[in-house]
């Protein structure tokens, strides 16, 4: 199959979250399942200066935004380690700025201007690099534009009658929505606003745009796909979600096993595999508790979290629980992360109170993270919502299990431990699914009581987690799964033209 994603950022060359970790990798496995896979970004100032080559193509083209029109620039590079092409659109004017989409803490104005511009460049991309593609995968609300470009401008043009177009919801929270006369921009009739198609309460919205005029929808868990149809989770979107149901799921996404594996990695004081936890786990804890000042003991349980300090993540749950679990538990804390002001003045109060037990840094480190990852008994991550979740997915291939709060990703990777769970062998941490702190605190007892009193049990959780799959290989097996069905569907004439 001959696939293109699109995308606002994609690693090594430009990234905000984790879809830029997404798009960077899946093109690279579906290139290695025998598949032709393309990306297409913009070409930002980071871009640039990211250290891969770009050449220029001489390839340029004129799109309409609203009354004017402007011209864009395809640039060529490659996904490192890989053939796969990667086109950039340049426009200096939108792209080349110090940031991604905003400034001092403001988004830029021009947002909505920028990614339509993006959408219909990628539009005219396919064309003037004579691509023959099956299937267009887009991604969040920078390029919701694309699949409705595709059914109401291009739909009958060789060369895209027979795209299927695919949507993944990276996370919903962020729906990319602008005042209403921002709608002349695209060049779409007004009669596409209605609250069926592009209007959300008097605003256009490019992500429910592309949820309605795409040919399917994905998010990234399942479980997060069936969330994002109730209105606790949806944000305004559930009722067309609900709509869409037929043709929408979830695929987790991967982990990137060059970077995220216990037995290569350099950031260790010592590597390991399943076979070699034993012995290699307790020297990266005692080495973690060293490099963190906490007290150097291999009987007590290490609680590690790493991530946003915000309540996305559940901090307010910790915050309530973890002053009297500072001061009454044997129990030692490695929190990394950066976030809200009130979660940095709590942590580094309590990590004065408690310097033995609660270790504190509030800052962005790719290698404490890894050890973090590898030194700590587990791993807390109490999310209030969870689209996928990268950190606990980590956590199992490390050895460390996993203290979740039960929704999204967290919900589909880790099986709470009972005694169904551990004879069945598939248990590989401990869940809950109350949204309260007093949840969360029992949770983490049941997790501690189990690392203490029970080490065979212990040393189970820790092998099944460890030998899962979690790999970007099944990733992008599911997605040609869905591809394929999406393709048949379209080319059969199933798919409706809304
Ligand atoms: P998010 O919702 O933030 O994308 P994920 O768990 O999906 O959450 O991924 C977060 C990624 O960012 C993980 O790779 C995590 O290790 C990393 N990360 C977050 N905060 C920090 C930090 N302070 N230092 C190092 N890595 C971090």
């Amino acid at each position: 199959m001959n696939i293109l994603v699109a995308t606002s950022e994609a690693v090594p060359f430009a990234k905000t979250g984790g879809l830029a970790d997404v798009c960077g990798a899946l093109p690279i496995e579906l290139a290695r399942l025998g598949h032709q896979a393309a990306l297409i970004l913009p070409a930002y100032r980071q871009v640039r200066y990211c250290g891969h080559p770009i050449e220029r193509m001489g390839i340029d083209f004129i799109v309409p935004i609203g009354s004017k029109t402007v011209t864009g620039h395809l640039l060529r590079s490659r996904l490192p380690d890989s053939g796969v092409p990667v086109y950039l659109v340049q426009q200096d004017a939108y792209f080349d700025r110090d940031e991604l989409y905003r400034q001092n803490g403001q988004d830029f104005q021009d947002n909505c201007e920028r990614f339509v511009f993006f959408c219909r460049a990628v539009m005219e991309a396919i064309r003037l690099l004579g691509l023959d593609l099956d299937v267009l995968h887009c991604n969040d609300w920078q390029t919701g534009l694309i699949p409705a470009y595709l059914k109401i401008e291009y739909r009958n043009l060789p060369r895209y009658e027979k795209i299927s177009s695919l949507l993944t919801i990276h996370n919903i929270a962020y729906q990319g929505m602008f005042w209403h006369w921002d709608m002349l921009l695209t060049g779409l009739d007004w009669k596409y606003f209605n609250w069926h198609q592009m209007e959300y309460y008097g605003k256009l919205n490019l992500l429910k745009t592309g949820i309605v005029f795409s040919d399917a929808v994905n998010t990234v868990s399942p479980r997060y796909a069936q969330e994002i149809q109730t209105a606790q989770f949806g944000r305004g979107l559930e009722g067309v979600l609900q709509h869409r149901r037929d043709v929408l799921s979830g695929i987790l996404n991967g982990i990137d096993e060059a970077v995220w594996n216990p037995a290569t990695d350099s950031n260790l004081a010592a590597r390991y595999t399943p076979d070699s936890v034993d012995v290699g786990k307790p020297l990266c804890k005692a080495a973690l508790q060293r490099e963190l000042g906490l007290a150097e003991r291999r009987d007590v349980p290490l609680v590690g979290m790493i991530g946003r300090l915000d309540d996305q993540k559940g901090f307010d749950l910790v915050a309530e629980i973890i002053p009297e679990w500072a001061a009454t538990a044997d129990v030692q804390w490695a929190i990394l992360g950066k976030g809200e002001p009130k979660y940095h003045d709590l942590f580094t109060q309590l990590a004065k109170s408690h310097p033995e037990k609660v270790a504190v840094r509030l800052e962005y480190s790719d290698p404490l993270a890894h050890r973090i990852e590898a030194g700590a008994d587990l791993f807390l991550m109490p999310s209030r919502f969870e689209p996928c979740g990268l950190n606990q997915m980590y956590s199992l291939k490390y050895g460390t299990v996993p203290v979740v709060r039960e929704t999204g990703g967290l919900a589909d990777t880790i099986t709470n431990a009972d005694d169904r769970t551990l004879a069945s062998g598939e248990a590989n941490g401990f869940s809950f699914r109350e949204d309260n702190a007093l949840a969360l605190s029992e949770t983490l007892r049941r997790a501690c009581d189990t690392y203490r009193n029970r080490p065979d049990v212990w040393k189970r959780l820790i092998r099944v987690g460890m030998r899962q799959d979690w790999s970007w290989r099944r990733s992008a097996t599911e997605y040609v799964r869905l591809y394929e069905s999406m393709v048949s569907r379209v080319r059969s004439g199933q798919a409706t033209v809304r």
